[in-house]
């Protein structure tokens, strides 16, 4: 039997979301019913409902940066009780045979992860995300929240925060490493603290000195404005590590010359059109120009262990969902610290 849930929806693209209600699936056996009691809003959201990224599945309800309580579990769940803390991120499933999905890297699966939402799930029916009161998810894509984690500001590391923990781990950011973080978004508040939780030294560029103050309070030791064109003569040869998190197309060459030798320039933005690229930029200095995508089901786990281990929450306005195409907006004018949450209570 399904259950019926309030829900918003972007009803078309470009059209403003607005409440309405969808079918949960029946609790098959290794899922769990979990109730939702806060949904991130992540920039990816927006590109989606608004269709920047082409051929979405309307209507849409948007949301992946879940956390709530478990409701009820199907019978053959091991993992989850009723009452457990979890969440639930950008993906609901995968093929769970192929060499990736065997390494834990879900989100690279050959056959293309199933995402949260804007996409049909395993029975063929539209997933719809987190701007909703209750999902049904497999155990074994459903995260446990460590208690040390309030589950509001944990929702948005689900997306936010894996999605710049996987790229800053795999590319050894740490102790003796100079990491410059571009952008002081979403996104890149999460990699301030992380990478400083990781040891390194951390860099903001950021388009202003407008949020210097908190990114020096999130564990940045410089800031630096990048409408400054003095910037990038002062910091040339400078970092091991840059993580773009913006979503506007950058001048990747003049990036580039800011890495030292063997440095990596990793990309986790999504810019909605094609960038240039001079490749002598990555040829001279033998430099890396990577990108990567969140993280796999495992990392996620450890990637909100490490946050709860080391306090690390994201910094949040909490906002009623009727508020939620307000919120599209300032975060389109990058008016938000630093991550918005919805209380899905007022769904
Ligand atoms: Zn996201
Ligand atoms: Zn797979």
């Amino acid at each position: 039997m399904t259950t019926t849930v309030a829900a918003y929806a972007a009803p078309s693209a470009k059209a403003p979301l607005e409440r309405t209600t969808i079918e949960r699936r029946e609790v098959g056996e290794c899922d769990v019913l979990i109730d939702i009691k806060f949904t991130g809003i992540c920039h990816s959201d927006i590109h989606q409902a608004r269709d920047g990224w082409s051929e979405g599945i309307f209507p849409m309800v948007p949301g992946h940066e879940i956390t709530g309580l478990v409701e009820a579990v199907g019978s053959g769940v091991t993992k989850f009780a009723v009452g457990d803390r979890v969440g639930v991120g950008c993906l609901i499933d995968s093929c769970r045979e192929c060499e990736n999905c065997e390494a834990g890297l879900e989100q690279y699966c050959h056959k293309g992860p199933i995402g949260t939402y804007n996409a049909l799930d395993k029975n063929g029916e539209p997933a719809y995300g987190g701007y909703s009161e209750k999902i049904v998810v497999d155990e074994n894509y459903t995260f446990r929240i460590p208690d040390g984690l309030s589950l509001d500001v944990a929702a948005p590391l689900l997306c936010a925060g894996i999605t710049t923990y996987s790229p800053l781990k795999h590319w050894n950011a740490g102790p003796g490493k100079k990491v410059a973080i571009v952008g002081m978004g979403g996104l890149g508040h999460m990699g301030v603290k992380i990478a400083h939780a990781l040891g390194a030294e951390v860099t903001v560029l950021s388009q202003s000195l407008r949020k210097k103050e908190d990114g020096l309070k999130l564990g940045a030791s410089h800031y630096y404005a990048t409408s400054d064109e003095a910037t990038f003569t002062e910091l040339r040869g400078t970092f091991d590590i840059i993580l773009s998190t913006v979503s506007a197309p950058l001048n990747l060459d003049v990036y580039l010359s800011l890495l030292k030798t063997d440095g990596a320039f990793l990309n986790v933005g999504g810019p909605e059109e094609p960038v240039a690229l001079n490749l002598f930029s990555v040829m001279a200095g033998r430099k890396t120009l990577a990108g990567s995508g969140i993280g796999g089901i495992p990392e996620t786990q450890e990637m909100l262990d490490f946050c709860a281990e080391h306090g690390l929450g994201a910094e949040i306005e909490l906002i009623s969902a009727s508020e939620i195409n307000d919120a599209y907006e300032r975060v389109l004018a990058s008016d938000v610290r630093y991550r918005f949450v919805i209380d899905t209570a007022t769904i």
